[in-house]
């Protein structure tokens, strides 16, 4: 745990004088493992699969909060509503009515990141900014009123070429500041999740407020 505990506290340096947080991705760790970090203070935690999500909260302290990374399908949502901190990874109009239908359920709003599309690799999921406007725009968005679009995530191309990573982390903040001003009361842009372990250097340069970190912390 030694090592793992200085991992996180080097990352934590990097962080010092920003407003950015750090995600601990834990996704294929065991929950021992988890516990561990827990009992070390850390309390955010994401995981990119909804059954690994919630065989983890159902084991562990609930005041964690966990945060969904990874791609959500709609018959998922229902297992998750009542717990998830943050949803990274909206893709569509459809799957936030459906999170809006179970957070009624629940009675709670659950925050909502639009993932987009940054990269220029064909198997990265996400929304184009063109698909984001339309859902931030749509009138039809006003009446999910038990979610709240809290901001976007971006994964940038898994490249050497830094220069590359950056214009793509450059391109989704400017996108994020041009939507700022979007005024609807379920949304209110403030998250900007971008960076992990290859990369969160350059995404915190370029202005992230939360970077997604796992295999550097675990290595
Ligand atoms: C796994 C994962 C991460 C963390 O990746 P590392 O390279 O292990 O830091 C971040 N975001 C998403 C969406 C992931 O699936």
């Amino acid at each position: 745990m030694g090592s793992i505990k200085q991992n996180i506290l080097d990352i934590e340096k990097d962080l010092v004088g920003t407003a950015c947080r750090l995600i601990i991705v834990t996704k294929t760790k065991p929950i021992e493992k988890v516990f561990e970090l827990y009992h070390l203070g850390y309390r955010a935690f994401g995981e990119n699969r909804v059954q690994e999500l919630i065989l983890k909260h159902e084991a562990l302290p609930k005041d964690i909060e966990w945060h969904l990374i990874g791609h959500l399908q709609t018959n998922k949502v229902k297992s998750i509503a009542s717990f998830v901190s943050l949803i990274h990874s909206v893709e569509s109009f459809r799957l936030l009515e459906e999170i809006n239908k179970q957070a009624i359920k629940n009675n709670r709003i659950i925050p909502c990141l639009l993932q987009i599309y940054i990269a220029k690799e064909e198997t990265k999921f996400g929304l184009s900014q063109e698909e984001a406007l339309e859902i931030l725009n749509s009138s039809q968005l006003s009446e999910l009123k038990n979610i709240s679009i809290t901001g976007l995530m971006g994964m940038a191309t898994n490249t050497e070429n830094r220069e590359t990573i950056r214009k793509e982390f450059i391109s989704l903040k400017k996108f994020f500041e041009s939507i700022k001003t979007i005024k609807k009361p379920n949304v209110d842009i403030k998250e900007l999740s971008m960076g992990m372990s290859s990369d969160y250097g350059v995404a915190v340069e370029e202005g992230s407020s939360m970077i997604r970190v796992g295999s550097a912390i675990f290595r």
